[in-house]
């Protein structure tokens, strides 16, 4: 059922990322601090939560991934935890709002609250999760709206 996939090493991102353009994504990046906001997700440390739009990956199925700069590397560099959430342009750009707003929640759902460089699976990151927090975020932006901001 899940589109989106998680790179859960360093190896595999290389692997796959032969051909692949990366740009930084400043505007998604600004949907996701509205989400991380308006949804309360005070664990996402913005700063070290980088978005990237890609071209040409060749992954049929994947329309967004999250990566994850593992313990090891941590230590062995002497850095805390980075995130970085891709979206794949050919399939991310020509979707719904809705369906990137899910697509952005299902990403930083995989951050878990550590923030320490692992990932939640997707018995947490499910349809159900993701529809239940899509929910609470369209009902704090319409508040907002009638609040008049
Ligand atoms: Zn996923």
């Amino acid at each position: 059922m899940c589109r989106n996939r998680t790179a859960i090493s360093g190896m595999s991102a290389t692997a796959i990322s032969m051909g692949i353009k990366y740009e930084h994504a400043p505007d998604v990046e600004k949907q996701i601090h509205t989400i991380a906001e308006k949804l309360g997700m005070r664990h996402l440390q913005l700063s070290r939560l980088k978005v990237v739009r890609s071209k040409g990956s060749s992954s049929p199925r994947t329309i967004a991934r999250c990566h994850a700069l593992p313990k090891i590397m941590q230590q062995a560099i002497g850095i805390d935890a980075y995130y970085v959430i891709e979206v794949l342009s050919e399939k991310f750009d020509r979707l719904e709002q809705e369906e990137q707003m899910k697509t952005l929640i299902h990403e930083i759902l995989h951050i878990p609250k550590s923030f320490g460089g692992g990932f939640r699976h997707h018995d947490y990151v499910c349809e159900k999760n993701i529809n239940a927090f899509y929910k609470r975020l369209q009902a704090n932006l319409n508040l907002k709206r009638e609040m008049g901001e």
